[in-house]
This record gives C-alpha cells, structure tokens and sequence, in this order.
C-alpha cells in the first residue's frame, strides 16, 4: 500500500525500518484518510450528478414555460435597459426580440404615459411588489398592453407584456351593449309613462269636442269635428305606441289558453263586418280540416288579425275580404296560418321591406286618403314574436295583398318579440 510514500521516506529518512514501529501504525493512518476522503468524494460526485441532473430538468422546463407563455418576457436593468427578451413580440414591439435588447423599456412608451412608468418601475423595485402599467401603441388602431413589473434581484426587473387589446375591446363592446340595453329599457319605460300621462287629458279633449260638436251652431261644427278627428287619430297612435313600449320594455306577459279556432275567427271577423258592409266587400271565413284548437295567447292573436282585417278592408275599394286558417308547419314545429287575403291596392315591392318598421306607410297620399298610423304592423311583428310565431306579407300591386300570421299549435312563453318577417312582391299588376 501506498508504495510511493514509502519509496519517499526510505529516500529522505536514510535507513529507515519501516516495518518498526511508529511506521506501521503511521502507514495505517495515512491509508484510512485515502479511503475516507475517497468515499466523500464519490459521495459528492454523486450528489452533484444528481443536482446537475435536477438542474437540467428545471431548466427544460422553465424553457417549455416560456416557450408556451402567450406575452413577452423583458429583463431590464438598472439603468432601464432591456437586457433580455423572450416570448412572444408583439404589435408594438415587434422588432425582431433580439432587436430589443440594449433599448431603454421607456422608449417605448408614449409621452403621455412615461410618467406612470416611471412610477411603476420605481415601485416595481420595493421586495415582493408587482405593478401593472398599461401601453397604449402609436398605430391608427393602437393595441392596448398590459406589462407587468416585478424585482428579481441585483437591480434587475422582468416585464411580463401581454396584448390586451381584443380583451379590451371585448369588454368595451359589452359595455357599449349593456348601455345601449339600459337605455333602450328607460326609453321604452319613460314612453309607457309619457303615454299614459297623454291618454288622460286626450280623452277629455275628445269627449268635450263631440258634445260641443253636437250643440254647437252649424259654422262651428265642422271645425270641433276636426279637433275630434285629429284626438282621436293622436289616441291611435299613442295607444300603438303604448303598446309597443311595454313589449320593448318586457312589461307584457303571454297569457297561453286552450282557443278554439272556428269561433275565434268568427269574433275576428265581426269587428269588420259592418265596414266590409258599408263599402261592399264580401267577407269569408274559411278553415281547413284538422284545425281545432290552438294553444295561444288570445287576447293578443286577437289583435293582431283585427289589425291585419282592418287593414285589408281599408285598403281595399272592390271585391273580397277572406280569412283562411290552415295547419302548417313551420321549422318542422306544427301550428296554424291564419291568411288575410283582400283584393285591395297592394304594395309596390320596393315598400314590402319597411312594411313592419315603426311609423311605415306606403306613401303620404294613403295616409290622406285611408288615415293610420304606420305603427300597426309593426305591433303586430312584435305580438307575433311574443307568440313565438311570425308574420309574413305577398302583395301584388294593384291586385291585393295577403298577410299571413303562423303561431305554433302549444304556445311558447317568452318568446323573441322581434317575430321573424318574410316579404314576397309578386309583381304589380297591370
Ligand atoms: P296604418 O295604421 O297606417 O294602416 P300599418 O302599420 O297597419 O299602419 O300599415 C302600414 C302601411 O302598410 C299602411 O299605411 C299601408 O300603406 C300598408 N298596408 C297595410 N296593409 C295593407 C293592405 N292590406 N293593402 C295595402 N296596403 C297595406
């Protein structure tokens, strides 16, 4: 053992017995303190396989972080100047990342905005802070970052970047929508008010102009005739307008019944027989096989045909009025199409689309010549949606119309007030 120490001391202590005592026992020593310092040096070379090892898997790791974390990553030193980048670039810093290193971060802020960076860096460094400052690019179309700031030693900050720009708009549009719902909501509100306010002392100006109208001397009648005339139209119109507000409000409830179909049409009708009369229009009913009874609103489908029915026989001079309800499925759901069908004026096509639009009316002389409101079939839209049905409109111009209306055979609750249209110009007639 250890051959070469003991070739060294035979060489420097001349003569020496090494087998005598003290050498053999010093011999010893030395070699337990080689085996020992061996044995600590494999323990350490083991443990630092083992760390570098751990080291390395930490480090593949925290690269596949990087590599998949959605914003830029800038280190940036004391003096305020990017010193590492890595992520993604983005809008406003898109210089190629290595491009970056050695500019000052505050470069890249707007004038306007420096100032909060200052301030964010400087709080950035207190121990454990993370501050967020936003950046606002220069573009036409500026992105929107948020960068946040955090020490991580020796005078160094990481910046995290992300582009918050569509998040942003996003939530700006949310806003905007719920604005716009809100007042949308207190217009429709502040009309149900407005409306109610009006009706009252209207109904007083209409009430004394027909009892002065039928005592008063014969010069004076015309002109109170006229006052009764106009309230009563001002009447139509804000009770249309009344009743539109409350659905736009969500202040109207569907009330679903059992209603039997044959007599329903009946009392329909009735409220225009006496008008179809005096001008000479032949009114029919007619209902198809298989049509009983239907789930629905009745009070409001009732409106609605009133409206169309009153339309068909004002806007129509000669021939018929009729009202044919069939079975039809609509989107494979089964309901009921009631069909007002007149031989009146039509519509000219190019009208077909305003048609159930607030306040529309084919042109100024109709208006003169039939009276109205425009506001009738754009409230029967809407009730039609609260009944989960739709309205439709076929008209040849200068040969009829015929407006359609399908409810579903079981009623919907809640149903979109905003019923969908179909308009269909066959043509003008010659
Ligand atoms: P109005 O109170 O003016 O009748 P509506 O909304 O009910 O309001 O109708 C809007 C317009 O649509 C009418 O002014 C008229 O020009 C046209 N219209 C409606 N129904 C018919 C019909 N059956 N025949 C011809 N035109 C019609």
């Amino acid at each position: 053992m250890h051959a070469l120490l003991q070739r060294q001391l035979r060489r420097y202590l001349d003569g020496v017995d090494l087998t005598a005592a003290p050498w053999p026992a010093f011999l010893e020593a030395v070699d337990q303190s080689y085996l020992e310092a061996e044995i600590d040096r494999n323990l350490v070379e083991t443990a630092m396989e083992i760390s570098s090892h751990e080291l390395l898997q930490a480090n593949a790791e925290l690269r596949g972080l990087v590599q998949a974390f959605p914003d830029l990553i800038l280190h940036v030193d004391g003096d305020g100047r990017i010193t590492s980048c890595r992520g993604r670039a983005t809008r406003a810093f898109a210089v190629p990342t290595g491009g970056l290193v050695g500019q000052a971060l505050r470069d890249f802020f707007r004038a306007g905005e420096q100032a909060a960076f200052d301030r964010a860096m400087v709080a950035a460094r207190e121990p454990g802070a993370v501050v967020t400052v936003e950046h606002t690019s220069d573009d036409r179309r500026p992105a929107v970052h948020e960068m946040r700031l955090a020490a991580i030693g020796e005078g160094t900050v990481v910046a995290i970047v992300r582009d918050v720009t569509d998040t942003r708009r996003s939530e700006d549009l949310r806003l905007a929508k719920e604005g716009a719902e809100a007042a949308s909501r207190a217009k429709s509100a502040f009309l149900a008010n407005m409306s109610h306010e009006l009706r009252t002392p209207l109904n007083a100006i209409l009430g004394y102009s027909e009892m002065l109208a039928e005592e008063a001397p014969a010069d004076m009648r015309e002109d109170l005739q006229r006052i009764h005339g106009s309230g009563r139209h001002l009447l139509q119109v804000i009770n249309a307008m009344l009743d539109i507000a409350r659905i736009e409000a969500g202040m109207v409830r569907v009330e679903i019944d059992a209603v039997e179909v044959r007599a329903f049409a009946a009392e329909a009708v009735a409220a225009v027989r006496t008008a179809a009369t005096q001008k000479g229009l032949t009114l029919d009913v007619t209902i198809g096989a298989g049509v009983h009874v239907i789930q629905t609103d009745r009070v409001k489908l009732l409106q609605v045909l009133r409206n169309l029915l009153a339309n068909a026989v004002k806007f129509t001079e000669r021939g018929h009025v009729t009202l044919g309800v069939e079975a039809a499925e609509a989107d494979g759901r089964p309901g009921v199409v009631f069909a007002v069908r007149d031989s009146g004026i039509g519509i000219p096509g190019e009208m077909l689309a305003r048609l159930f639009q607030d306040f529309a009316q084919v042109d100024e002389s109709t208006t003169r010549r039939f009276g109205g409101t425009g506001l009738g079939l754009a409230l029967c839209r809407r009730l039609c949606g609260l009944l989960g049905g739709r309205v439709a409109v076929e008209s040849t111009f200068g040969a009829g119309s015929t407006f359609t209306v399908w409810v579903p055979l079981a009623g919907v609750a809640d149903a979109d007030a905003e019923a969908a249209t179909r308009l269909v110009h066959t043509g003008d007639a010659a």
